[in-house]
């Protein structure tokens, strides 16, 4: 029997850990600062046979209403911290913050990360979602990650995680630990100018200072989800207490009360509205959090 880990907390709330901020509370949460404490940690969960779920910073992610029978695996200590290494090359623990990590590039005259700027996750979340923006994702600047599993860590290459449009192979009950960026020089003036030009692309078409976990689908091939949604008539549109943003209809803004079941309810109606209106079936790109099953995809309704 695997050494209970570190740092253990249990019926911990986790909408406050999410930036939607719904959902129940987990049984158990394991804060991890080293390789080491981040495979004990899901040895131990493994022998009591206990689902095992890695949050980052919870801006892609919902938590049912009835929280989490497992154990939560967050990152902490060295393994959320940022480092050059010679050249060209950030490190980067898998709970780093990803706009910190794009701060400390710039600094450090390296370019490549700034598309990351805006997107508020760590740096492991945003590997395991291949995150992205601007026509750049991560698969572009990734060298190696270090991954976790019950078993040990390895350490494996860009082409090892099947990157694609926000997918990557990465299991959902194993931890990128650390990751390592290959960036390229350049002028760190230049740089900071690209971020403040993205930065306030963001604000003016994206809903600032609301509750939301980025965009809700992925989009379809060659069309937007926010524009299938919009033109299905559905900005603004309320459930409970969440609703589709009236700024851009592939964000959901949830109130304060919002729960789970609306957020997801919305959900349901979009895909069923673009639908009807002779669309394509939408798919999600927020991941959810079940009780049992863990982190997967969210419980949407069936549809043709
Ligand atoms: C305002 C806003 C804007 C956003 N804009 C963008 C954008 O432009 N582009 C974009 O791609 N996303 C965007 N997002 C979504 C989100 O920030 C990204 O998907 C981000 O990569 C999620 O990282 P996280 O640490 O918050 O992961 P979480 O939400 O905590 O988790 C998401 C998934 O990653 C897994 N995960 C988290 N950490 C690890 C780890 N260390 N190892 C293995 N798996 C892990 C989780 O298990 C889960 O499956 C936005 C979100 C918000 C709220």
């Amino acid at each position: 029997m695997a050494e209970a880990p570190d740092v253990i907390a249990g019926d911990v709330p986790l909408a406050p850990l999410t930036s939607i901020r719904v959902g129940g509370p987990a049984d158990a949460m394991a804060t991890c600062t080293s390789f080491r404490a981040v495979t004990g940690a899901l040895a131990w969960a493994r022998d009591r046979g206990a689902p095992v779920a890695v949050l980052g910073r919870g801006s892609n992610l919902i938590v049912d209403d009835a929280g989490f029978r497992g154990m939560v695996v967050r990152l902490a200590g060295r393994l959320a911290s940022i480092s050059v290494r010679g050249d060209r090359t950030l490190w980067c623990g898998g709970g780093a913050s990803l706009p910190r990590a794009v701060q400390r590039a710039a600094a450090a005259g390296l370019a490549g990360l700034e598309f990351g700027a805006s997107i508020p996750g760590t740096v492991g979340g945003a590997v395991a979602m291949n995150a992205g923006a601007y026509s750049s994702d991560l698969s572009q600047v990734l060298e190696w990650a270090v991954v976790c599993d019950a078993g040990g860590r390895r350490r494996v290459g860009r082409d090892d995680l099947a990157m694609g449009y926000r997918t990557t192979s990465v299991p959902g009950d194993q931890v990128v630990a650390a990751a390592g960026f290959a960036l390229a020089p350049g002028d760190p003036a230049v740089i900071r100018g690209r971020l403040a030009d993205l930065r306030s692309h963001r604000r003016s078409t994206q809903p600032q200072g609301v509750r939301t976990f980025g965009s809700v689908f992925t989009n379809p091939a060659g069309d937007s989800a926010g524009r299938l949604i919009e033109a299905a008539g559905l900005k603004g549109h309320v459930i409970g207490q969440a609703r589709i943003s009236p700024v851009h209809a592939n964000f959901i803004e949830a109130g304060p009360g919002a729960t789970a079941a609306d957020v997801v309810a919305l959900m349901d109606e979009a895909r069923r509205r673009v639908r009807e209106a002779g669309g394509p079936v939408l798919h999600a790109e927020v991941r959810y959090l079940h009780p049992v099953r863990g982190i997967g995809a969210p419980p949407l309704a069936e549809i043709a």
